[in-house]
């Protein structure tokens, strides 16, 4: 079993200056630098464009609810995955 919190999630990189906590995950500065994480003035620029089309219709969500539909949704497609590769693993299990 890894350690988890020693290594990166990506890479297993364990040099601990190269490791930061982000989120509960564990991710090394080279990684952290590929996720494409958003600058301030993006997101800004994501609140007023979400506001604007609000505006306009106000069925549109807010930036700040339509990421938390995605990450809810997010949430919801990783456990199907996960409940059908478990299931599989178990069937291969009890298969041979
Ligand atoms: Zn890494």
């Amino acid at each position: 079993m890894k350690h988890k919190n020693t290594s990166c999630y990506r890479c297993e990189e364990t040099k601990e200056t190269s490791l930061e906590n982000l989120y509960g995950y564990t991710v090394c500065n080279n990684c952290k630098s590929k996720l494409g994480l958003f600058q301030d003035a993006t997101i800004t620029r994501h609140i007023k464009s979400f506001a604007a089309a609000h505006q306009l219709d106000a069925s549109h969500p807010s930036y700040k609810q339509d990421v938390q539909e995605k990450l809810a949704l997010l949430e919801q497609q990783y456990i199907s995955k996960k409940i059908k590769l478990l299931h599989i693993q178990e069937r291969i299990k009890s298969l041979y």
